[in-house]
C-alpha cells in the first residue's frame, strides 16, 4: 500500500539529531510518503515544557527544512486542553481514509508508559505503533504493554499491508541524545553544538531560550 503516513509526537524541547535521524531512517524503512512531527502543546504525561509551543514548533520547522517528506503539524497547538494523541490520530484517520497505513512513532521510554495514555486501547484501532529502541531503555516484561507486545507485535515489513493494529519495535542507529541533556548544557552555559542543527542553536540564541535567565513556557 502506498501513501503511508507517520506521526512523530513529542515535546521537542528542543528537537535534536536523535529525533531527526530516527525519523529519516523510519521514512526509508517504511517507505513513508509523509512524516509529520507533531509537537504537543500540553503534554499530559510529563512536566510542562521549558519553552512555549510556538518556539518548539518554530525550531522543528528550521530543523526539517529541506527534507520534503517531513513537515511540522501544528494541530495540537490549536486544540484546547491536554494534547492527547488519540484525538490527533482520530482526526488524521478521517483525513486519510480507512485504507492508508498510519504509524504513530514513539521512543521506547514512551512505549513503556503507554497504558497511562488517554484511551490508550483505541490507539491501535487508528494506527500502527512503531517504537524506537532507545539507548538506556528496556521493554516492559509484564503488565498491559507487555501483553500488547505479545499479542500485536509484528515486523516492520508486515505492517505496511494493513492500515493499523500492530506494534513494531525497531532498532535504529542509536543516538544517545536527549532534549534534557541539551537544556542542561545550555543552562550551565556550555555548547550543545553537534547535538541539534545549527539553525536550531541560532534560534535558541536569538530568542534567549534555555539559558539560566531565558524564557519560561507560556502556553
Ligand atoms: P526530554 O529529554 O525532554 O524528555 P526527549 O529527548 O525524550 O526529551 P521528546 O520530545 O520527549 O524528546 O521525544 C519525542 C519522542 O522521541 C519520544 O517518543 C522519545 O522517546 C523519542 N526520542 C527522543 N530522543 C530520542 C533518541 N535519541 N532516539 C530515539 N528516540 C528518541
Amino acid at each position: 500500500m502506498s501513501g503511508a503516513v507517520a506521526v512523530f509526537g513529542g515535546t521537542f524541547d528542543p528537537v535534536h539529531f536523535g529525533h531527526l535521524r530516527s525519523a529519516l531512517e523510519l521514512t526509508e524503512l517504511l517507505s513513508l510518503e509523509r512524516l509529520l512531527f507533531m509537537p504537543a502543546a500540553q503534554p499530559p504525561h510529563r512536566e510542562q515544557p521549558a519553552v512555549s509551543a510556538e518556539h518548539r514548533a518554530a525550531m522543528l520547522e528550521l530543523a526539517i527544512a529541506g527534507e520534503a517528506r517531513f513537515s511540522c503539524d501544528r494541530r495540537e497547538l490549536r486544540r484546547e486542553g491536554p494534547s492527547y494523541s488519540v484525538l490527533s490520530l482520530e482526526e488524521l484517520r478521517l483525513e486519510l481514509g480507512a485504507q492508508t497505513p498510519l504509524y504513530m512513532i514513539l521512543g521506547a521510554d514512551a512505549l513503556g508508559q503507554l497504558d497511562q495514555w488517554h484511551r490508550w486501547e483505541e490507539l491501535l484501532t487508528l494506527a500502527h505503533l512503531l517504537a524506537i529502541a532507545r539507548p538506556g531503555w528496556d521493554w516492559p516484561e509484564d503488565g498491559p504493554v507487555a501483553t500488547l507486545l505479545q499479542e500485536r507485535g509484528a515486523p516492520a515489513e508486515v505492517l505496511a499491508a494493513t492500515a493499523a493494529g500492530s506494534v513494531c519495535i525497531q532498532t535504529l542507529r542509536p543516538q544517545a541524545i536527549s532534549s534534557t541533556a541539551i537544556r542542561s548544557l545550555l543552562q550551565s552555559g556550555r555548547s550543545a553544538r553537534y547535538l541539534t542543527p545549527d539553525s536550531v542553536l541560532e534560534y535558541i540564541a536569538r530568542n534567549n531560550l534555555y539559558s539560566a535567565t531565558g524564557e519560561v513556557a507560556q502556553e
